[in-house]
């Protein structure tokens, strides 16, 4: 038999509901402050990850799908292709080749699924799906405020209030700029050399190579040796210090609640100053609901015009096993069950459904097959609380028979009034 493949799945309803739920919640938010959807592609040339999220990240060096993909014809010529393993480098793609910094601010949304080789595991998959937001254009546009910033996350919140998710705890950092960097990297690599040898290969690669991705290290004997290595925090400049300081000011204005976290960097190489992510409670080990932060020199990196920007991605798979931890499962049910009585009434049945259906009342239909008796037997199972029998009598009548599956009370109902009784009673 031929099953999912490994880290992959399959969403049945009624779970699906929960994710149309979160969808249309996500889309209505968006929407107040805003922000307007982007699609890109679900693949990329490979190099496009290379050079944004970092070669030394584990990302790039060991969690994408990549593929040769050969040429078809003698003008095309082969590449290497990969599967989006997160959406801002697509996002900033399309920024630079569409030119879209003549459009100014650009705050756009994105839904969908994102692809990393990883340990499945609860609340990891290998295909997983992203909401996320960018928000990137000129500097004068005014892409580098620390009010986009400070937007940002006060969308967030907003947005896991609107879907009430509770208990989630919002970590901040800032990882400076390329200024920073420089020397920050510098006194990593010296407070790393006497340590790294009793550290895991990982690290002991990344102390070399990538002394900031060191913080990614989960391995539970290398954390004492992390928590004695100097943070970002102090080797900020002064415009990076100012900047995240203002981030701060206006979070605590608009009653965010927040904690720095000077461990914090982020797994992918691209982020300046602004970094952070959302936890929450019930999600056991896997407990990032989201995280994003700044990319001020990402467009650049990739060869495009100076664009400041920045962004989140929650993963969509654990906010919805957050809500399952919290809500009751959202769950449509059929507002009435139409039971076609005896031969020639199906037709009847699917007339008289079209007209409910058209005044936007959610209805299942038996079949003229059936017996009464199991035409309320599905109902039940399916959770209609009303069911509408069509027969010969009804039909000559243009009246028909409404019973409600939990008084046991059955009406005569006239066509026209159908759709309106049907509402009150469902
Ligand atoms: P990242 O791009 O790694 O910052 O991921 C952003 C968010 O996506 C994380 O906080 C997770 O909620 C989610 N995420 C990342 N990787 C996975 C995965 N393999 N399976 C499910 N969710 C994921």
């Amino acid at each position: 038999m031929i099953k999912a493949v490994r880290g992959t799945r399959d969403l049945l309803p009624p779970e699906t509901a929960l994710w149309n739920f979160v969808e249309k919640t996500v889309r209505d938010v968006f929407r107040a402050y805003n922000f307007h959807e982007i699609r890109t592609p679900i693949f990329e040339e490979t190099q496009l990850f290379a050079r944004s999220v970092g070669e030394e990240t584990d990302i790039v060096s060991k969690e994408m799908f990549t593929w040769e993909d050969h040429a078809r014809a003698q003008s095309e010529k082969g590449q290497s292709l990969t599967l989006r393993p997160e959406n801002t480098a697509g996002v900033v793609r399309a920024y630079i080749e569409h030119k879209l910094e003549q459009r100014g601010l650009n705050k756009l949304y994105y839904i969908g699924p994102q692809f990393r080789r990883e340990r499945p595991q609860k609340g990891r998959y290998r295909q997983f799906y992203q909401i996320g937001a960018e928000v990137i254009g000129p500097a004068s546009a005014g892409s580098e405020s620390p009010a986009r910033d400070a937007e940002i996350l006060e969308l967030l919140t907003t947005l896991l209030d609107r879907l009430g998710i509770k208990n989630w705890n919002l970590e901040l950092n800032s990882v400076g700029c390329a200024n920073d960097r420089v020397a920050y990297n510098e006194a990593l690599r010296k407070a790393l050399e006497p340590v790294a040898a009793n550290m895991c290969a990982d690290c002991q690669r990344r102390a070399v190579t990538n002394p900031l991705r060191v913080f990614d290290c989960k391995v539970p004997a290398d954390q004492p040796i992390i928590e004695t290595l100097p943070r970002i925090g102090e080797f900020l400049d002064e415009p990076c210090r100012q900047h995240f300081e203002q981030v701060q000011t206006i979070l605590k204005s608009v009653g965010v609640d927040f904690q720095i976290n000077s461990r914090l960097v982020r797994g992918l190489d691209y982020y300046t100053r602004t970094a952070f992510e959302f936890t929450h409670g019930a999600l056991g080990a896997q407990n990032a609901i989201l995280g994003g932060g700044r990319y001020d020199g990402l467009s650049e990196s990739l060869g495009g015009p100076a664009a400041p920007g920045i962004g989140f991605a929650i993963g969509e798979d654990r906010l919805v096993l957050a809500l399952q931890e919290s809500a009751n499962a959202v769950q449509i049910k059929p507002d009435v069950y139409i039971a076609p009585l005896g031969a020639g009434m199906n037709s009847e049945a699917a007339k008289l459904a079209r007209e409910l259906r058209r005044q936007d009342l959610v209805v299942e239909m038996g079949d003229e097959s059936f017996r009464l008796k199991k035409s309320f037997e599905t109902a039940t199972k399916l959770g209609a609380r009303l069911i509408l029998i069509v027969g010969e009598n009804e039909i000559k009548a243009n009246a028909f028979a409404l019973k409600n599956l939990d008084t046991g009370k059955q009406t005569s109902v006239p066509r026209a009034e159908l759709a309106s009784k049907i509402q009150v009673s469902a």
